[in-house]
């Protein structure tokens, strides 16, 4: 049994994960990815020779945090292992058995007085008609695949959506030597109005700032168009990506002009992150509507205490903040969970991580508010033939005719119930945002009144028989006298 399990080795995860051992806590950290480091810090596996990490600029801490979390030896780490389900040991109210699963290893169940959930996020995905043809991916996925498996897309390239990652996407593409046509944002450019409201965001920024300021000019260098105010309307092709449709939007992201065709054989998408939230689901923790801060959030108190007792949250969960914000959160998660187990802990520390939190606030709080998508206007780019959930092929036409069919469904898991969108193995991660404008669209009502898909265990797809594994976790911990878990 370790004092504390953190899901997740990103920023959130390993600074909370440094912090609860210099407080004498015994920690495993679990994570799905081969290494530490999170989306933002990922690194290729230790086979491929001749990796060096590059963090992002601006985040000069990050090469010194990784190196500290994977060499300490204080540290239980389980890599390749997704966490798919929390139980509750009904004996011992306050003890957790997480349920992890490997692709080779199968299920086993980990025992911790204290968890905390430090997931971090993922792209936020949009359905217009094509979204779902090969050669249409997103820019998270793009970046994984460059930074982790050195895989980048082979003929011409156009970037759509409204999120600063397009241009760290874009670079990363034209420096592999790839055809970037074009980069598509959805927003203007900034007016001085909206430069004088961003002057908060600045201070402790400046490097950052010069280094995308330093892209956009290198991408007009190279001759990649980017154009503002600027949607993605339909990816054209039969096979594969042949054409992407894009046209001009006004402020709201409404279409305003005919569209043109880009001949490219992919498209990627940024549209800003979804708050990757289904573990704290699971177990039923408390959530609540954030747009700008990518959705579907993890309630919590001062000391990131989620509804659930003992049971914490620390990272985008919370809200996609940044990789600043995501590491203070994580030490303060990491001293608010060494204090709950008794370990004395001085309140100078957590004055001092609560610092670094308004700090990182001030940044993230900027882009937020200037890159938060229209949700409203993305839902409405779905036509009736369009897919929304693509693991059961539900269309739009569906929902809309479900939902005229039924006037007093105002729920998006009556939706899931009925049309059967977010019952597959993604689990909703890909249609919720459309289920949930769509219904907000025909009830004229906001996208957070409609509610959430629910999440149950395995919050990831894992094969049947590995389910067996649990089973036996159970048995063995009610022949400790233990007690039964349960879900
Ligand atoms: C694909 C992607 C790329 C990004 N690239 C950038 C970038 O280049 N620059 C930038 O400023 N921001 C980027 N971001 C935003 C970035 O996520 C954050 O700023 C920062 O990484 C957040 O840190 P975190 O610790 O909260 O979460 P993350 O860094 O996302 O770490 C969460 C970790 O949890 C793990 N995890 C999640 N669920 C499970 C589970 N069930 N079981 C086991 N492990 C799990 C994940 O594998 C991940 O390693 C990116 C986000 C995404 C989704």
């Amino acid at each position: 049994m370790f004092d504390l399990a953190i899901i997740g080795a990103g920023p959130a995860g390993m600074s909370a994960a440094l912090t609860a051992a210099d407080h004498g806590l015994t920690v495993v950290v679990i994570d799905e990815q081969q290494r530490a480091g999170g989306q933002i810090f990922r690194q290729p596996p230790e086979a491929f020779t001749g990796s060096v990490l590059h963090p992002t600029a601006g985040y000069g801490w990050a090469t010194e945090l990784i190196r500290r979390f994977e060499e300490d030896p204080r540290l239980t780490t389980e890599f390749g292992w997704s966490a798919i389900g929390v139980l509750h040991d009904d004996a011992e109210p306050g003890d957790l058995c997480v349920a992890i699963n490997h692709p080779e290893h199968g299920t086993r169940v980990i025992g911790a007085r204290r968890l905390l959930i430090a997931t971090g996020a993922y792209d936020l995905p949009v359905a217009f008609p094509g979204w779902t043809l090969p050669g249409v991916m997103t820019a998270g996925g793009v970046q994984t695949l460059v930074k982790a498996q050195r895989i980048a897309p082979v003929g011409d390239v156009v970037l759509a959506g409204a999120h600063p990652l397009l241009l760290l996407v874009a670079d990363l593409l034209v420096r592999d030597g790839v055809p970037v046509r074009e980069v598509a944002f959805a927003q203007s450019i900034p007016t001085p109005t909206d430069m004088l409201r961003a002057l908060g965001a600045v201070p402790g920024h400046l490097r950052m700032l010069a280094e995308t300021g330093a892209i956009v000019a290198r991408l007009v260098r190279k001759g990649v168009r980017v154009s503002p105010r600027t949607i993605v309307t339909a990816a054209h092709g039969t096979e594969h990506v042949s054409g992407i449709e894009l046209a001009r939007v006004d402020r709201q992201w409404r279409v305003t002009g005919a569209p043109r065709e880009v001949a490219a054989s992919h498209l990627v998408l940024g549209y800003g992150f979804s708050a990757s939230t289904e573990l704290a689901r699971q177990i039923g923790c408390e959530l609540a509507f954030d747009s700008p801060r990518g959705g579907w959030v993890v309630e919590h108190d001062e000391r990131l205490r989620t509804s659930v007792p003992g049971v914490f949250v620390a990272g985008e969960p919370t809200g996609v903040a940044g990789a600043d914000r995501s590491c203070a959160e994580g030490a303060l998660a990491g001293l608010g969970i060494a204090a709950d187990l008794g370990r004395p802990v001085p309140s100078a520390k957590f004055a001092e991580a609560e610092r670094g939190i308004r700090k990182a606030t001030r940044f993230s709080t900027v882009v937020q508010r200037m890159f938060e998508p229209v949700r409203e206007a993305l839902g409405d780019l779905a036509t009736r033939e369009t897919t929304i959930c693509r693991c059961e092929l539900v269309t739009r036409g569906a929902i809309d005719d479900f939902l005229e069919s039924s006037p007093f469904v105002s729920n998006v898991n009556a939706v899931k119930l009925s049309c059967r969108t977010g019952m597959g193995p993604c689990q909703g991660r890909y249609c919720e945002s459309g289920v949930g404008t769509v219904l907000a669209s025909a009830r004229d009502q906001p996208i957070g009144l409609g509610g959430r898909f629910s999440a149950h265990l395995p919050i990831k797809p894992v094969p049947v028989g590995d389910l067996r594994g649990l089973d036996s976790a159970a048995e063995q911990s009610a022949s400790d006298g233990t007690g039964p878990l349960r879900p």
